[in-house]
């Protein structure tokens, strides 16, 4: 069934059957019937669990005024076509399908999503993510093509996250421990201090990762998480603005109005809160797009 389908008499309160557009499964009365909830457009009755689970990884997402993937259009195509291949930005909430992406993506990612309005590259700032059709974001759209190719290399300092490139201005020096290259004002090495190291080889440096003094990202996975983490940070304002041009309760407000404490007993998987493994799917998205070419 497509979730365009005319429906019919389904969705009637009369009738009994009760069908979730997310996971098409029926609800036939009951409890978990009574529970399901109604888009706020067109009342086509959901899941709260399906809801959660399609709702996380957006900022804007909220339970008084959400539609659902029906009744909501493709900011590329402008229609709603095939509405479970929708992306949501993380940060303004809209919707674009996996197929009309930049180049076109199969499947809708697990992790959050940004649209180009709100994609910003960690390292160079940039907000495309390189010239020509077969450029895309790597990392779970937190680095642009050029700069997500280096950090997959390990081209990158560990204090900052910002990739490095041979022509880097920036005086850097080599961590004896883990042989990483840091920058040095990430590490507050003066330029006396840089003059010393370049002359006496034998003068030992040890990275602040190796000095315990901050996180370490030991793979891929980590990385993406530890780069959104100071996304979301630097967000905060955007995301207070948004929120509040939206006529949203502030973040702290949310977690008191979601109905997550009245849940249905759903036998299927929790969705719980954004996970690692949910950031590793995605990344593992755009190694795959590496290893494509
Ligand atoms: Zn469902
Ligand atoms: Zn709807
Ligand atoms: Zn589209
Ligand atoms: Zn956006
Ligand atoms: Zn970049
Ligand atoms: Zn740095
Ligand atoms: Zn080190």
């Amino acid at each position: 069934a497509s979730l365009t389908d005319a429906d019919g008499d389904e969705q009637d309160p009369s009738n009994a059957k009760l069908t979730c557009r997310i996971c098409f499964t029926g609800e036939n009365g009951g409890e978990r019937a009574k529970k399901m909830l109604s888009c706020t457009a067109c009342g086509k009755k959901y899941h709260r669990n399906c809801l959660k689970r399609w709702s996380s990884n957006r900022d804007l997402f909220h339970w008084s005024s959400w539609k659902c993937p029906s009744c909501r259009t493709c900011e590329v195509c402008q229609k709603t076509g095939d509405p479970s291949k929708f992306m949501f930005c993380r940060r303004c909430d809209s919707a674009y399908h996996c197929y009309c992406q930049q180049p076109p993506h199969k499947n809708v990612g697990h992790g959050p999503y940004l649209c180009p309005k709100h994609t910003r590259c960690h390292s160079c700032g940039s907000t495309v993510p390189g010239n020509g059709l077969s450029v895309r974001w790597f990392l779970g759209y937190t680095c642009c093509d050029a700069c997500g190719r280096l950090f997959v290399k390990g081209n990158f300092c560990p204090v900052c996250l910002k990739v490095y490139r041979d022509s880097e201005s920036t005086p850097m020096v080599c961590c004896d421990v883990c042989q990483c290259w840091v920058h040095c004002p990430c590490d507050g090495i003066s330029d006396s201090k840089y003059m010393e190291f370049q002359v006496d080889g034998n003068l030992q440096y040890i990275c602040p990762t190796c000095r315990g003094e901050c996180s370490q990202v030991r793979s891929f996975e980590e990385a993406v998480q530890e780069l959104w983490r100071r996304r979301d940070e630097a967000d905060k304002d955007l995301v207070s603005s948004l929120r509040a041009a939206a006529g949203l309760p502030t973040q702290e407000e949310i977690f008191d109005v979601s109905p997550f404490s009245d849940d249905e007993d759903n036998n299927g998987p929790s969705p719980g809160p954004v996970s690692k493994i949910e950031y590793g799917r995605s990344l593992k998205l755009s190694l795959k797009g590496l290893s494509e070419k």
